[in-house]
């Protein structure tokens, strides 16, 4: 039967908690920027210039703001792309190459050359870890300050170049920053649009879940390169502006200090926020100016207001400013999923021929984890995978989604999976949960929910960035496709609570929704039951019979030996890796070697 309640879902929620949400993050960016447009009235150029710093600084650290913040890649060496944008748009300008440029041409330049760059200074991030791309990204600042020192028939060496001049009517003071205004606005508004985008959400789930991020389809590889692309085309943008402002540059302009602002800007604003790191940026450009007799302390001062934001709040401004994590949940409340809603979410999944491990043997070091094991999982049944700790059940599911490529042997849908690339079993309807929760625990509980949906999304990165409408319009049904999983498992009311203020139980169902955004031909579930009441295990089972009876294949890794025999229609037990027996729930239970060697116990 229609449920009749289905059509208010979809309606009813995203317009009700779009402005709730967005109030709050427009008002302080309209109240700011308004701040900034009205400061002509003051007929102080001093604060023109100090204003036009924050916003060309802006510029450049919105950008970053999604490499640091959001994909939580420790890029302190980010002058690099100032520093070549801003040789690249000055030498252009004064013609020092090429005939002179017109200055917004040199800037569009300067902005594809950054772009370029931008991945190249980015794209150790793929291979190195955290400490060792921060220092690559150091590494990158060097050279472009001694490639500027050293080519002095271009750059004009130790001597520097004049910034290029801007055309009326940027050529004021008050013009100028109108100018740099107005690029700030629009990179905020931008980084704005991809923050609450599908992209936003992939780049988080690579930063904290990079193991669910990749079960749900997204290539780490491809976005980084997108992001990358991105922001160092404005970080080389605002280079170019950064010269015009300076009038004169040279390679002492682009300090490790400057570097190191753009980085605490962001950490101090706290990660996975905008308005956060635009006040960082503010607070540290003005800064320096308060404190002018302390210019020589002012690396010391960055420091100390590092150490500070990072005992004191640790989630920066941003964390201040979430007025909405402070509402208590309700403590008493109980996971109560229901099961009819899966006909819904589930429409079109289920395969016509079952899933099929053959052989597979995975060895790590000398130790034989999978040892020739042979599976078939069947469309439409739950099948069970129990035995002692350490007997190669989660490795199993490892191999199946791809984290391990299988010495021997093959996983077969209708054609043998590629082995070793977990990124791919989404396009494949194979979708998982995990052992420990991969949560985003920052981001709500609906962002984490709609990751799941990250390859029915059809936009482009430039549509995100532009809000275009076919965005929008992804997204909008993303949400309530999101909103109607988060039913079925029963979660909907913490759908906006940020997930890390949920509890174990409460993740392992939230894991359940992200993997049903797939409408998965193959659910593979480890332990989905450990750490739930009783009451909740039973609702569990309930929620994993019915998917099955949607056609979904369940492969479910389970210690709650309960559970399994009342739901599965087909168990494996596993011992040291090897199949120790297989068959109906009824035959395991009274198989004698797995009483004695498991059930026993
Ligand atoms: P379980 O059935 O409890 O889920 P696992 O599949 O996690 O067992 O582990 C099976 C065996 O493989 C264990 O002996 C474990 O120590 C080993 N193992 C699993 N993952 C790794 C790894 N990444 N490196 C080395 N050994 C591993
Ligand atoms: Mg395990």
């Amino acid at each position: 039967m229609p449920d009749t309640s289905q059509p208010t879902i979809h309606s009813e929620a995203p317009a009700d908690i779009g402005w709730r949400v967005v109030l709050p993050t427009v008002l302080p960016l309209v109240a700011l920027f308004t701040f900034a447009v009205l400061l002509p009235l003051t007929d102080n150029e001093y604060w023109a210039l100090i204003t036009t710093r924050a916003a060309i600084y802006w510029v450049l650290v919105a950008g970053l703001n999604l490499v640091v913040g959001y994909a939580g890649q420790l890029a302190i060496g980010y002058v690099s792309l100032l520093t070549l944008g801003a040789y690249t748009t000055s030498v252009l300008a004064a013609g020092n190459v090429l005939p002179p440029l017109p200055t917004f041409v040199a800037l569009a330049v300067a902005a594809v050359a950054g772009a370029v760059f931008g991945v190249v200074v980015g794209l150790p991030a793929l291979r190195l870890r955290t400490f060792y791309f921060a220092m690559a990204t150091l590494g990158f600042a060097t050279i472009a300050t001694q490639v500027a020192l050293a080519w002095e028939g271009v750059t004009g060496g130790g001597i520097g170049i004049s910034g290029p001049e801007m055309p009326a009517p940027f050529n004021t003071a008050w013009g100028f920053l109108y100018l740099c205004l107005a690029l700030a606005a629009l990179v905020t508004w931008a980084t704005s649009n991809v923050a609450k985008s599908r992209f936003g959400r992939a780049l988080i789930a690579v930063r904290d879940a990079d193991v669910a991020a990749e079960a749900n389809g997204i290539s780490k590889p491809k976005l980084f390169v997108t992001i990358f692309l991105f922001s160092g085309a404005v970080a080389a943008v605002a280079g170019g502006l950064f010269a015009s402002l300076q009038t004169y540059i040279t390679p002492d302009a682009f300090t490790f200090e400057l570097s190191l602002l753009f980085f605490i800007a962001v950490l101090i604003g706290g990660r996975g926020s905008i308005l956060g790191p635009l006040i960082g940026t503010i607070i540290l450009t003005i800064l320096p100016e308060i404190a002018a007799p302390l210019a020589a302390w002012s690396t010391f001062l960055y420091a100390a207001l590092l150490l500070i934001i990072v005992l004191a709040m640790p989630g920066g401004i941003a964390a201040l400013l979430d007025f909405k994590n402070r509402k208590p949940l309700q403590s008493d409340r109980a996971i109560k999923p229901r099961p009819t809603l899966l006909g819904e979410i589930l429409k079109r999944s289920g395969a016509d021929r079952p899933m099929t491990l053959k052989g597979i043997v995975l060895t790590f070091g000398g130790v034989r984890a999978i040892d020739g094991l042979d599976l078939n999982i069947r469309p439409g049944q739950v099948h069970g995978l129990i035995g002692p700790n350490g007997s190669g059940k989660t490795t199993t599911l490892n191999v199946i989604s791809g984290y391990y490529a299988p010495q021997e042997g093959e996983v077969r849908l209708n054609s043998p999976l590629a082995r070793g690339a977990p990124e791919t079993r989404a396009e494949h309807g194979i979708a998982r949960t995990f052992q420990t929760p991969r949560i985003v625990g920052e981001a709500s509980v609906i962002d984490n929910v709609m990751i799941g949906g990250w390859i029915e999304g059809q936009s482009s990165f430039v549509e995100a960035l532009m809000s275009l409408p076919r965005h929008r319009q992804g997204e909008r049904s993303l949400e309530a496709a999101a909103r109607l999983a988060l039913r079925a498992v029963g979660l909907e009311e913490l759908a906006d609570v940020r997930a890390d203020r949920l509890q174990h139980s409460e993740l392992r169902f939230v894991e359940i929704a992200r993997a049903l955004m797939l409408k998965p031909a193959f659910l593979l579930l480890d332990e989905p039951a450990a750490g739930l009441a009783t009451d909740e295990i039973e609702r569990l089972g309930q929620l994993i019979k019915e998917i099955s009876r949607q056609g979904t294949g369940v492969l479910l890794v389970e210690h709650h030996a309960d559970l399994i025999f009342d739901i599965c229609d087909e168990v494996t037990v596993l011992n040291l890796g090897r199949v120790l027996a297989n068959g109906t729930p009824a035959e395991i239970r009274v198989h004698k070697e797995v009483i004695s060697a498991y059930l026993g116990a």
